[in-house]
């Protein structure tokens, strides 16, 4: 392909952040401030998170990771060894090692092919005695129906602790994800989040015991009420230890990044769309199914952009990543479904034919760059280079 005598165009990478001179002017102060590790910016990011939701009373517990903050919610919950945790299997690693961190099983549900979310007709059949929580995905940022998992939860009696590293800010029925009802909801703020502290992550919960007991064991089993009750009586020497606890606060460096990230969010937001918009638009005559976009008067995050080859698209998955590469385009592919991972698959006795419709969208399916840092002439070169990788001009 590089026959011709034009300058190559740099390689577009998959993701990438947007950091800008607020952020970067935020992380000095702090560097400067000699206050570097978990303190008033973290606690300000808390708050500001809060108030983003919409509800300046929930509680926002900040940590180093979703994964962290996901092990903290079921923690809380008290999910241990003879419990079953119901996820989907087209996910990340994250959303279900987190239950093997408590000793518990993870029980694996296929995809509706339409949303690639969770087959809410599914999960009942998944229930046994030994169930106690779910953990809906918000794949690529799209709401799971979370009035259908709560419902389900309810005459179950189960809990729910949503995962939703992709859906910030997503909505369902114009609220925002976060503040559905559930036992707990967890955002991520890894480096190709919609927003991002580098790593980290918000774990957000209306009920003030599990806030309580995740603060707790966020921070090494300290409690933070005998702390405060006793430094102000004897020097701030004095602490007690109620459980062995985890190390997963959230730096004030982090905290500086993410609390311009968060004013920028609706911006960020903005872009996305702007740039699904056009992708959705340019691509609609391609042998290919496109992603579902969100109901009438909600919001998709748009974290990812995941592309499905339809039956007559004339190249295979893997040749249509290849060609993407050869073009300069980076693209990824989520997820190599949990249950084709060497540690699920042969714990659990998986096979493909257990999840038809996850193992048909994996074969399937390619994420292609969008990003907010993308200019519009990049977003225009991943149009052409797409539709190029399928034979058309
Ligand atoms: C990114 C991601 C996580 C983990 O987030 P971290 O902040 O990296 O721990 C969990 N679940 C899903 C679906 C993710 O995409």
């Amino acid at each position: 392909m590089s026959h011709s005598s034009e300058p190559k165009l740099p390689f577009l990478p998959f993701a990438l952040p947007e950091l800008g001179e607020e952020e970067i002017a935020e992380v000095v102060d702090t560097l400067r401030s000699g206050w570097i590790t978990t303190g008033p910016k973290a606690k300000r990011f808390e708050q500001a998170f809060a108030d983003f939701l919409g509800e300046p009373q929930i509680e926002c517990i900040a940590v180093n990771s979703a994964t962290a903050g996901l092990h903290l919610a079921l923690e809380a919950l008290g999910i241990g060894p003879g419990d079953e945790v119901i996820t989907t299997t087209h996910t990340f690693t994250a959303t279900a090692e987190v239950v093997r961190y408590m000793g518990a099983d993870v029980v694996l549900v296929d995809i509706d092919p339409k949303t690639m979310n969770i087959a809410i007709d599914q999960i009942e059949a998944a229930i046994t005695p030994r169930t106690k929580a779910i953990i809906p995905v918000h794949y690529a940022g799209l709401a799971v129906d979370m009035l259908a998992v709560l419902d389900i939860a309810r005459r179950h009696g189960l809990k729910v602790v949503e995962d939703a590293a992709h859906a910030l800010p997503t909505t369902l029925e114009k609220e925002l994800i976060g503040t559905m009802g559930s036992n707990a909801t967890v955002f991520s703020f890894y480096a190709n989040k919609t927003m991002t502290t580098g790593e980290g992550g918000m774990l957000v919960t209306r009920d003030a015991e599990l806030a309580k007991r995740a603060r707790v064991m966020r921070l090494h089993g300290i409690n933070r009420d005998a702390f405060d009750r006793f430094t102000a009586k004897v020097p701030s020497w004095y602490y007690e230890i109620v459980a062995p606890g985890f190390k997963y606060n959230l730096t004030d460096i982090a905290a500086a990044m993410g609390l311009h990230q968060l004013k920028r969010l609706p911006a960020f937001q903005q872009r996305r769309e702007a740039i699904a918009q056009r992708y959705l638009e340019a691509l609609s005559d391609l042998p290919l199914i496109l992603p579902p976009q969100a109901p009438e008067g909600d919001v998709h995050s748009w974290h990812l952009f995941v592309l499905r080859l339809s039956d007559d698209a004339e190249v295979t998955r893997d040749e249509f990543i290849e060609r993407l590469f050869e073009s300069g385009i980076g693209c990824s592919v989520h997820y190599v479904p949990l249950h084709q991972h060497p540690y699920w698959k042969e714990r659990y006795g998986l096979t493909a034919e257990m999840f038809p419709q996850s193992q048909k969208a994996y074969e399937r399916t390619v994420t292609i760059p969008l990003y907010t840092a993308m200019t519009d002439a990049q977003v225009e070169r991943v149009v052409a280079a797409v539709r190029a990788a399928l034979g058309f001009a």
